[in-house]
């Protein structure tokens, strides 16, 4: 009789923490959605244009509006949205730990990082470029980079590059941000900073004058929107949510206003790489 009913306490608790609960770690992020009507999204906080947290707090640019488009495609308003800051190296991390539900922040896809999460996408390319002080005149590309001290971020494609293929040349300094690369080129301690293209168009544009991008771009940068490595459903969702921001010029509108003023020439939409 006892053990009877302390197998139905049993059931009960294995049925009620197996299904329905959101905070599952095994459930879709489609479900998460539609049931808690909330997601907390990785995103960066430091790059203009992109992804940039505002002195009150708010969070503006190009993969703030895709993050945003997308949640409401899969039900969630722009109310029930937590914007989390991820930096280069936390993001495959945030998702495999559950602290975000999804990460929109500059992020390539990539074989490696397929290993540990899955993408959605791409909804950008991007190519990593060099950015340099305004008066700088012989560092015209990466094979000018012979003796140069270069700032780039931990965890990013573009250090991981320059480890594997400049290596002998360069002398590399490896930040946890961007903005913390542009301190110490504007400072004159560091020469140049490598990575993509539209995020060195960002702080050219905020320091218009003292910072300016080389322009010959030496890799191809898809950004995906990362998830959970086995959600499968939550992947053909955000990717059926990026198509339609493209099909009905949300995705140029986003790209105009975010990454328009920083004068960077803007591309057509990418063909989704379903998976
Ligand atoms: N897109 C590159 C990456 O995902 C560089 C930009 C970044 O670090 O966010 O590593």
């Amino acid at each position: 009789m006892f053990g009877r009913s302390l197998f139905a306490v049993f059931a009960v608790v294995a049925v009620a923490s197996g299904c329905g609960g959101g905070s599952d770690s095994h459930a879709s992020i489609v479900d998460k959605a539609k049931n808690d009507k909330k997601l907390v999204i990785g995103v960066k906080a430091d790059q203009p244009g992109l992804g940039l947290r505002t002195p009150d707090g708010a969070f503006t640019g190009f993969d703030i509006e895709v993050a945003t488009y997308v949640a409401k495609q899969l039900g969630v308003e722009p109310s029930g949205i937590t914007f989390k800051e991820t930096v280069s190296a936390n993001r495959e991390a945030f998702i495999e730990q559950g602290q975000v539900d999804m990460v929109v922040a500059t992020y390539s896809i990539t074989d490696a990082r397929k290993q540990k999460v899955s993408f959605a996408g791409p909804y950008f390319v991007a190519g990593q470029d060099l950015l340099v002080r305004a008066e700088e005149a012989a560092l015209t590309g990466p094979e000018a980079l012979n003796g140069k001290k270069l700032c780039s971020v931990a965890g990013s494609t573009p250090a991981q590059k320059v480890k594997s293929e400049y290596a002998k040349e360069v002398q590399l300094q490896e930040e946890r941000t961007y903005s913390a690369c542009v301190d110490r080129v504007l400072g004159g301690q560091l020469d140049a900073i490598t990575t993509d293209n539209v995020i060195l168009a960002g702080y050219a544009a905020q320091h218009s004058g003292k910072l300016k991008v080389v322009g010959k771009t030496f890799s191809t940068e898809k950004y995906g929107i990362g998830l959970k490595k086995d959600d499968t459903a939550g992947r053909k969702a955000i990717n059926d949510a990026l198509e339609k921001m493209f099909s009905d010029g949300s995705w140029t509108k986003a790209l105009q206003t975010s990454v328009g003023a920083s004068g960077f020439t803007l591309p057509q939409a990418p063909q989704l790489e379903r998976y």
